[in-house]
């Protein structure tokens, strides 16, 4: 992918990256192309191997590739500053594009223990049904990652900060354990948004964002996206979106792309609410820890003022034992008036949800020994995810003093 803006600072990329005035008619804003073929001008192989580069060739079918969907890719690449990217129907299937595009029967794939439920769902039950071997470490700690390698590790996957801890990967330090290895490293960002953490320097192959969250960030499209070099990218659209069929429609791309044009001022909005409110939130009594990578308090801040670039609005905080957090999760669901009870995350309408502890590790992480207790560590019996978004904080502070 060309990028004529790659110089350009971050609000020119998104606003101008991947669009122009339409040729045909002067418009300034893009067109949405609902079409699923197009027609050509060119005798063109109708196989996907056909054709060396599918991101360049012209636009034959909607499953190969689509002008919306394109556009987007290219704002995400352009400030993540890869080659290419490719967008998908959702973050899930960027997921699972990852780990079916480079894992096959006989490797082995070392995943943080703690990643979105749905990724860790994944790993843990699909995965090995199709021969990957797969090794769950606590990727805060760096000696784990590396005594989990195996000859046979194709890919390490991470996700900083992670959901639903707020707990942080040293993704200098993880790279480094890849590139010795021969594997590929890929981290789910979402949480960052492209603004937090500048991942292509870090080291990271495969940089994978829910675009359902902060780069969609209004609450209205389901959307996934990997950013990386071209020949990576290449097979993931190529294995996932043409053969899996996992494609992001033009309408989510085209809505998807109209919230990113705002994407670097509402990161910085979403950092200054979130630090008044996690600084609101830790002079609480009734609240008993609260885990914000901009706070003092939290436990990798040294590693957060290194690696981020923006804390973002993600915050967690307790309240006590896992009755007095459901207890909580119910006042907040009858007197919440802004604050919307409700999962998901980067809106710009703030989100709070309840994470029990055991309930989550009998679902999704399973974890045990010192693996459970790192997670407990950061979030004892249940932390409530709290979502700031864009309202005026002091709104939201007054929201959530009516419960806590
Ligand atoms: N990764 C993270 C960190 C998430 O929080 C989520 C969803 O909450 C996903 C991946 C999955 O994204 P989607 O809901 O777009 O499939």
């Amino acid at each position: 992918m060309r990028h004529r803006n790659a110089s350009k600072g971050l609000m020119t990329k998104v606003i101008h990256a991947g669009e122009a005035p339409d040729p045909t008619n002067g418009a300034s804003a893009p067109a949405l192309h609902m079409s699923s073929t197009f027609v050509t001008d060119q005798v063109a192989g109708f196989s996907a191997h056909d054709h060396e580069d599918e991101a360049d060739v012209p636009y034959l079918y909607a499953r190969w590739a689509n002008p919306n969907v394109r556009m987007l890719e290219a704002k995400i690449s352009a400030l993540e500053q890869t080659e290419d990217c490719v967008c998908l129907a959702s973050g899930m299937a960027a997921a699972t594009a990852i780990f079916l595009t480079f894992l096959s029967a006989g490797d082995h794939l070392v995943i943080s223990d703690v990643c979105y439920a749905g990724v860790a769902e994944l790993a843990h039950d699909t995965l090995p049904r199709m021969g990957i071997e797969v090794s769950r470490v606590d990727m805060s700690n760096i000696e784990s990652v590396s005594a989990a390698v195996r000859p046979n590790t194709r890919l390490i996957h991470t996700e900083s900060p992670v959901n639903p801890i707020g707990r942080l990967t040293d993704l200098a330090a993880v790279s480094e354990i890849a590139r010795k290895a021969d594997a590929l490293i890929s981290c789910d960002a979402t949480f960052a948004s492209p603004l937090g953490q500048t991942n292509k320097d870090l080291g990271i192959d495969l940089i994978m964002h829910s675009v359902t969250k902060y780069i969609g960030g209004h609450g209205d499209a389901i959307g996934g996206a990997i950013a990386g070099r071209k020949e990576l990218i290449e097979r993931i659209r190529n294995e996932s979106g043409i053969h899996h069929g996992s494609i992001m429609s033009p309408f989510n791309a085209w809505l998807i792309a109209r919230g990113m044009a705002t994407l670097p001022l509402r990161m910085k909005a979403h950092e200054t609410g979130a630090s008044a409110v996690a600084n609101w939130l830790e002079n609480r009594d009734a609240v008993t820890r609260v885990i914000y990578p901009g706070l003092a308090s939290h436990p990798q801040y040294e590693l957060a003022q290194r690696q981020m670039k923006n804390t973002s609005g993600m915050i967690m905080f307790q309240v006590g034992n896992a009755a007095k957090g459901k207890e909580v999760a119910q006042q907040m669901i009858e007197r919440l008036q802004i604050i919307h009870y409700a999962v998901s995350l980067g809106h710009h309408r703030s989100l709070v949800f309840w994470m029990e502890t055991a309930a989550l590790m009998a679902t999704s992480f399973r974890l045990e020994g010192a693996q459970l207790e790192s997670y407990r560590a950061y979030a004892g019996d249940g932390v409530f995810r709290l979502s700031v978004g864009l309202e005026d904080a002091e709104d939201l502070i007054a929201d959530l003093a009516q419960v806590l």
